[in-house]
């Protein structure tokens, strides 16, 4: 059974060039494209989307990181697929990610750590309804 998460290549990964190299991880990983875009976010639609960590202390900074610049959000869809993209990117500072993860290659730090990783099935169908249309979604390619 296919399950599905949100990936997104974060601004400061798309202007390190990187773009190619992350995509190449995570198709070489297993997972599948459904849909794919690159779009710069207004401030509104950051806000919505890390709605969940409004109340953090590094919630204004991580509005300003993710509208620095256009990132690529990436629905993704594998066996487990929440849990092995969380172990191909590692731990959100990439001074604690593990060698060859995506973070540790990378990222620049903690707060600019190059990708996004839906943290659950239930996060990550609802992060891919923001990003994405029912229409978008290649619902059938890969069967
Ligand atoms: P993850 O992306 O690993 O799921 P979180 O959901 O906890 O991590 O945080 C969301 C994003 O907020 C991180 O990916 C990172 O860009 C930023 N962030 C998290 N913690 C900090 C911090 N202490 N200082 C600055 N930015 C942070
Ligand atoms: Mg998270």
């Amino acid at each position: 059974m296919a399950n599905k998460t949100l990936a997104i290549i974060k601004p400061d990964a798309v202007k390190d060039n990187y773009i190619g190299e992350i995509i190449s991880m995570i198709t070489k990983a297993g997972f599948n494209i459904k849909a794919m875009k690159m779009i710069h976010l207004t401030k509104a639609q950051a806000q919505k989307f890390y709605e969940v960590h409004k109340e953090r202390p590094f919630y204004n900074d991580l509005i300003d990181y993710m509208t620095s610049g256009p990132c690529i959000p990436i629905a993704l869809e594998k066996e487990n697929a929440v849990e092995d993209y969380r172990k191909l990117i590692g731990a959100t500072d990439p001074t604690q990610a593990e060698e060859g993860t995506i973070r540790k290659l990378y990222a620049r730090n903690k707060q600019f750590n190059a990708v996004h990783g839906s943290d659950s099935d239930e996060n990550a169908l609802r992060e891919i309804a923001f990003f994405f249309s029912e229409k978008e979604l290649l619902e059938n390619y890969y069967d």
